[in-house]
């Protein structure tokens, strides 16, 4: 963990090129330090929310914002590994807590929707099927695999083979791969 240059404290995430230094600084440090050149203030925002997801299940995000020249980005992100992430992006001069509601509602729309449902054969075999002939998901990097990514998919990890194994009940269907930015909206 990279201590923040500014504060000493908080985890270092971001690392700010003003040339010739560069810092590394954690994301509170960095917001003020960009809202302070930009002359934006920066409104206060929850740390965490809690929504139910498809399964009724309560999950708890943490919300983080990043303010850059050209807008603000704000995301919210599971406490738990490859989970459920969603973000936004606002101009600079939008109202933050209405950026707060359109990640907040965006992430309620993301839950709310099962995408691949695990079913056993009468044999007793496990495996999964996608619901609707479509999935949509967020390609991670695995760390057990140097040549395939993970997918999350429903706020759980699908490794690449899982996810092949998915599709073969797709045998003879087209397949269309389009990838979009974290703060697209994608229709599910
Ligand atoms: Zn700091």
């Amino acid at each position: 963990m990279n201590l923040c240059e500014s504060c000493n404290s908080a985890d270092a995430k971001i690392v700010l090129s003003l040339e010739p230094i560069s810092m590394h600084l954690c994301t509170n440090c960095y917001n003020e330090l960009m809202a302070k050149d930009l002359d934006l203030k920066l409104g206060q925002l929850p740390e965490t929310f809690s929504l139910k997801d498809y399964q009724r299940i309560t999950r708890i995000f943490h919300v983080e914002r990043r303010i850059d020249p050209l807008g603000i980005y704000m995301e919210a992100s599971e406490l738990i590994e490859f989970g459920y992430k969603f973000a936004v992006h606002g101009e600079l001069g939008c109202d933050q807590q209405e950026l707060l509601t359109k990640l907040i509602d965006k992430t309620r729309k993301g839950i709310s929707k099962q995408q691949v449902k695990t079913e056993v054969f009468p044999n007793g075999q496990i495996y999964n099927s996608i619901i609707d002939d479509q999935i949509t998901g967020m390609i991670e990097y695995d760390e057990t695999s140097e040549d395939t990514p993970l997918v999350i998919i429903d706020g759980k990890p699908f490794t690449w083979e899982e996810v092949g194994k998915i599709l073969m009940s797709y045998e003879g269907f087209q397949i269309k791969f389009k990838m979009f930015d974290m703060t697209d909206d994608i229709e599910k």
